[in-house]
């Protein structure tokens, strides 16, 4: 059982802030794109492989086919993943925490909502969304962690 599943967005990070919450949360992040690539190298999959080692893992299984296609008017994005309950299955016998990652800034609008509702409503598993502050607060502190499960009161929190 995998301990703790969390999910995030690296649009406006750098790779050292990602290397550094997952050595904090002992976890494995875990790249949920449908392409591991972006106009941006440090980005596409051997950077990050190379990077973050054997932190580092990919599954496409979660990844959105319908990617390339425009978002709706409201912002909500087609969504469609390439094996879901492969993919849930993949998470759940991960042998350590996970962090599902996409590129995304707004995790609502992203493909990852709907990984981690499939997670909660179909698995019973508990999901959190990684939040970044926009500076350290006094404890040095620059992200937080907020549960999926209570995603309607994130309003405001960034
Ligand atoms: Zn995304």
């Amino acid at each position: 059982m995998t301990p703790t599943v969390y999910t995030m967005g690296y649009e406006g990070r750098k790779p050292a802030d990602l290397l550094m919450i997952a050595e904090r949360l002992d976890a494995t992040i875990v790249d949920i794109r449908y392409r591991a690539w972006s106009a941006h190298p440090q980005w596409r999959h051997g950077a990050l492989r190379e990077f973050l080692g054997d932190r580092y893992a990919r599954c496409v299984q979660l990844g959105n086919k319908r990617y390339r296609e425009p978002a709706n008017a409201d912002g909500s994005r087609q969504i469609e993943l390439v094996d879901a309950a492969a993919g849930a299955q993949y998470v759940l016998e991960h042998p350590h925490s996970v962090i599902l990652m996409c590129g995304c800034r707004n995790a609502e609008t992203c493909h990852r909502s709907n990984v981690a509702r499939l997670l909660i409503d179909q698995y019973d598993q508990r999901v959190f969304e990684i939040m970044w502050a926009r500076g350290a607060n006094a404890s040095g502190i620059l992200w937080a962690a907020y549960d999926w499960a209570e995603v309607d009161s994130w309003a405001g929190k960034d």
